[in-house]
């Protein structure tokens, strides 16, 4: 008899964090640099943890550049060949410790990988992705063949494949299946789990044994980063709130006068078109193609969720993004919003 679990999981929008006494004056005084050395790898890092997602329109080498000089990661996306890496690292070694390289978890990735690594050998995070985290075997040849890089490693939603991940040799756990704003996944198999829950389990599981985590997809405003972070997140990385930008890839398209860029899923029949010759018969795509509203440059939408995340912290008297979390608690809502002149602002 299938069973029900009838403890009730929250996704973001389910949720407020509750104001404390704060002692903080001015959000310029809140502190959101974390440092952390990775269990497997032993790698250290520093930096604003908020990644760009590895996806063809947001992990782009331009949105890299942007986001570094705020100390934001990037994933970069799978599709730049060697050359392409060779050519940006030469160009932009700054920019390198702030970047991931992406791969699948097929024969011809671990080839390719291994052409990128020894292009660039400063590149010291590897992201191996797969829809359901299913990828141990994959992770532990990764951890053989790189026993110094840090391996990001997901998607997964519930503890028990966190621990595994991290048994497997990976260092930072990505947990989200179907939250993300192109992701069809829900829809088209039942599958996932509310993100606020799936962050707080995983964290609790990862950090017991010393790993990390990356709260992947589902972040619609700045106050959903701060709620990720609050929640245990170490990381948080996002696709649609950087999709749209001068730095995303893609053309502007002019409709009515209206610029437009192109926004779509990495298991979208658009993506499936471009890279893979077609979506495959036995399966399903998982993801859509939308139109989003030019917005220029990202830094003006980085400032804006840099400055949301420092005014959560003075909220809830967190006087740096470390202390975030243990200054949380959450409180149960029916309504975040007043929608009464519209959704958008
Ligand atoms: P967002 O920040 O846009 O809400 O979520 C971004 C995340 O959505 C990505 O990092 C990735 O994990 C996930 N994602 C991207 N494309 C697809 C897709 O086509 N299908 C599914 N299921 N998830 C996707």
């Amino acid at each position: 008899m299938p069973r029900i679990e009838n403890d009730i999981k929250l996704d973001f929008k389910d949720v407020l964090l509750r104001p404390k006494q704060s002692t903080l004056k001015s959000r310029s005084e809140v502190d959101l640099m974390r440092s952390y050395t990775f269990r497997n790898s032993k790698g250290s890092y520093r930096g604003i943890p908020i990644v760009a997602a590895n996806m063809d329109t947001v992990g782009t080498f331009e949105m890299a550049l942007a986001l570094s000089k705020f100390t934001l990661f990037t994933a970069i996306h799978k599709h730049y060949s060697v050359d392409d890496w060779k050519e940006f690292a030469t160009k932009n070694p700054e920019c390198v410790p702030c970047m991931a390289v992406s791969t699948g978890t097929g024969e011809g990735d671990f080839d390719r990988l291994g052409e990128i690594t020894a292009a660039v050998p400063q590149l010291q995070y590897i992201c191996v992705d797969v829809a359901n985290g299913y990828s141990e075997h994959f992770v532990k040849d990764v951890r053989l063949k790189y026993p110094t890089h840090t391996i990001m490693a997901g998607n997964v939603v519930t503890g028990e494949m966190v621990e595994e991940l991290i048994l497997a040799g990976a260092d930072i756990i990505k947990v989200g299946i179907g939250p993300g704003s192109v992701c069809t996944t829900r829809k088209k198999t039942g599958v996932g789990y509310p993100q606020l829950s799936a962050v707080i389990e995983c964290a609790d599981a990862a950090h017991g044994l010393g790993g990390h985590i990356i709260s992947d997809g589902g972040c619609t405003c700045p106050g959903d980063v701060s709620k990720a972070f609050g929640a245990g997140a170490d990381f948080v990385m996002l696709g649609g709130m950087l999709a749209g930008h001068s730095e995303s890839g893609g053309e502007v398209i002019e409709k009515n006068g209206k610029k437009y860029k192109l926004f779509y899923g990495m298991s979208s029949d658009t993506a499936m078109k471009r890279h893979a010759g077609g979506v495959a018969e036995y399966r399903a795509s998982e993801g859509k193609t939308v139109e989003v509203v030019y917005k220029g440059p990202v830094d003006v939408t980085i400032r804006d969720v840099l400055g949301g995340v420092r005014s959560t912290c003075t909220y809830v008297g967190a006087g740096k993004l470390k202390e975030l979390s243990r200054r949380t608690t959450f409180i149960r809502v029916t309504q975040q919003l007043n929608t009464v002149f519209g959704n958008d602002n």
